[in-house]
């Protein structure tokens, strides 16, 4: 029997005590003064198990972040990438929803993080942002993060409206404008810059340590997205970001890559509005062919491809005669 003592104990603890006991292995039957138990309480249920050996440590990577898209029910984060070079993550493509988690799980650094590209603002791709840098007051950078997103375009924000929209000084998160200051209090500024989003030529406005960022306007239903590529050394990723490819600028980017990010929203019979906004596996695997890659990842999935894999895959064998693979969170691919 509980004496009263036990039972002032709120029942919270109690129940976590019993589920940490459970994974733990040991026997329930403890009674609440047992010393290993009241050591559960206080530090068990905080330790976070972050597995660091995903990516190699020697070379270059891309890690996935974020496999679906803007589901509720299939257990991904949203839209974004990690490339990790030589046991560092120095280039994060998007910042969908759930990325920051991921980012943390990945084992990353953000004091490691060269630049920032965004494929868009819609919510999936760009939502973590004020998630990643309320984390960073903790951090202690000191380098300035660049930062690059889209231009406005006409019927979207560009990169800077939309900050200052949801971080500036009368935005929704005004106690993160500062960070775009360059008199930041928080250790670093965020430099922001915009790429146009009509372009037909390529973007290639950074370049550190022998990694190179480009990016290339796309089109994405009645407005813009960006593709981005991240070369380092002999490797080129090129991540295709959400578009219907309508003005077939992807190619121009994606040439000689070695590794395809491709988003893999609509399955290849679609028709009509959706078919603007995405490509088809088929369209994919032309991309990845004629860019003569390797791998062609497939991420950014959604219910209506989830559970075509077979069909999606015979498909884009048909064109592409490198690998491919379904993403999920998490998962870290060598050229
Ligand atoms: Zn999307």
């Amino acid at each position: 029997m509980l004496g009263l003592s036990r039972l002032r104990r709120p029942l919270l603890a109690m129940t976590v005590l019993w589920s940490s006991a459970q994974v733990l292995g040991e026997s329930t039957d403890m009674t609440m003064d047992d010393p290993r138990l009241a050591r559960t309480v206080t530090e068990r249920p905080f330790e976070v198990v972050i597995d660091r050996r995903a990516c190699g440590t020697r070379g270059v990577y891309v890690q996935v972040l974020g496999a679906g898209a803007d589901d509720l029910g299939d257990a991904q984060a949203s839209s974004g990438y990690l490339v990790w070079v030589d046991g560092k993550a120095r280039v994060l493509i998007d910042m969908g929803t759930g990325s920051a988690l991921r980012f943390e799980e990945s084992g990353a650094d953000f004091k490691d993080l060269y630049a920032v590209g965004l494929s868009q603002l819609h919510v999936e791709h760009s939502a973590d942002l004020p998630a990643f840098l309320q984390g960073a007051a903790n951090i202690r950078r000191k380098e300035d993060l660049p930062l690059f997103g889209p231009a406005p375009g006409e019927k979207t924000l560009g990169l800077k409206t939309w900050t200052s929209r949801l971080l500036g000084p009368n935005g929704a998160y005004p106690h993160l404008a500062d960070y775009f200051s360059p008199f930041s209090q928080g250790g670093f500024e965020v430099q922001q810059e915009e790429i146009e989003s009509a372009n037909r030529r390529p973007w290639r406005g950074f370049r550190r340590d022998g990694i190179a960022l480009s990016a290339i306007a796309t089109d994405h239903g009645q407005g813009t997205s960006l593709a981005w590529r991240v070369d380092v050394g002999e490797v080129g990723i090129t991540f295709t970001g959400d578009t219907g490819n309508r003005r077939q600028t992807v190619k121009t980017l994606a040439e000689g890559s070695t590794i395809i990010v491709g988003h893999h929203a609509v399955p290849e019979n679609v028709r009509g509005f959706a078919r603007d906004e995405h490509m088809p596996p088929s369209q994919l695997a032309k991309i990845a062919e004629e860019a003569n890659a390797n791998l062609l990842i497939l991420s950014h999935r959604t219910p209506r491809t989830r559970g075509r894999e077979l069909q999606t895959r015979r498909e884009i064998e048909s064109v592409f005669k490198g690998a491919v693979l379904f993403a999920n969170d998490m998962e870290c691919w060598e050229p």
